[in-house]
């Protein structure tokens, strides 16, 4: 039974079924779908979708995640194509794009995110591009690649604190995403960064806050704090439920700390209202 706070307002079924077909129609795959995101009902209605690029195969399985495990496919050439008239076809100013993590290809899936956010900017100018990568093993190279495309916004989410990481990831490391993170930076100064992480695996407040310092301390720009909830029973269960005034309260500490945004609250996800975020920082970065 989930609190009070947790309790969500039902979602716009004929929407979400003219999405679902436009998706399925062209193969594609959404993180909204996958992960069983509790915010597609609102995030749909509005046609905000996060578009899961390289298959539905993911090649890591983190405890939290309920993205099918397995031996992946090989990219869909003509998946950069289909992304783009899709969102072109949902009319987006800005869209938030993701993928399964692919170890087993020796760039990452680098080429193919360059192909598709290129595509993406080819058939929708003027659009807004925020990306959500994985750690890439860490490959300078491949994450250099992406970025030469000029996306908006840079994402990888470190989804948990230090001590928790080898238990709910899996193969991926605190310290590996802190560096990715700092990557970003190094490769252009000015790019928006933006990271971020569950809470509810039993964590303590100050884990969380020792965290959002670590990713200050690789200039992180843009932080999200939600409340995790289990996908499906093979997953973790959540070990505690956090209240409202505490989001309340790790958003007040994350301005303290210097982020120049902040969305902290039980339901906030890397990507909700990831538009919203970016005109915050847009408004900020004109009144410099
Ligand atoms: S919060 Fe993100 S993943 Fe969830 S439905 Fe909205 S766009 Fe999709």
């Amino acid at each position: 039974m989930f609190p009070p706070w947790l309790r969500k307002k039902s979602a716009h079924h004929s929407q979400i079924h003219s999405l679902k077909k436009l998706v399925r129609e062209r193969k594609l795959h959404t993180v909204c779908e996958e992960s069983r995101c509790p915010n597609l009902g609102e995030c749909w209605a509005l046609k905000k979708q996060t578009v899961m690029i390289l298959g539905d195969r993911c090649t890591r399985r983190c405890h939290f995640c309920s993205i099918t495990t397995a031996k992946p496919l090989p990219p869909d050439p003509q998946e950069p194509t289909k992304v783009a008239q899709l969102i072109k076809t949902l009319g987006l100013r800005y869209v938030v794009v993701t993928s399964v993590t692919r170890d087993d290809l020796p760039d990452e899936g680098a080429s193919h995110w360059a192909a598709t956010v290129r595509a993406i900017h080819e058939l929708n100018p003027g659009i807004k591009i925020e990306l959500l990568i994985p750690d890439m093993e860490e490959k300078r190279e491949c994450v250099r690649i992406i970025m030469e495309t000029q996306p908006h916004v840079m994402a990888h989410n470190i989804e948990t604190v230090e001590r928790l990481t080898p238990e709910i990831r899996g193969r991926a490391t605190y310290r590996r995403s802190l560096r990715v993170m700092g990557m970003f930076k190094e490769i252009q100064a000015s790019m928006i960064t933006k990271s971020g992480l569950m809470v509810g695996h039993g964590e303590s407040f100050d884990e969380v806050l020792q965290t959002m310092r670590d990713l200050r301390a690789v200039a992180c720009d843009s932080l999200t704090v939600g409340q995790y909830l289990q996908p499906t029973k093979a997953q973790r269960p959540v070990i505690h439920y956090v209240e409202p005034k505490i989001f309340e309260k790790i958003q007040e500490v994350g301005y303290d700390l210097g982020f120049k945004q902040v969305a902290a609250g039980p339901f906030v996800r890397s990507s909700y209202h990831a538009d919203q975020m970016w005109t915050h920082e847009a408004q900020e970065r004109d009144s410099i």
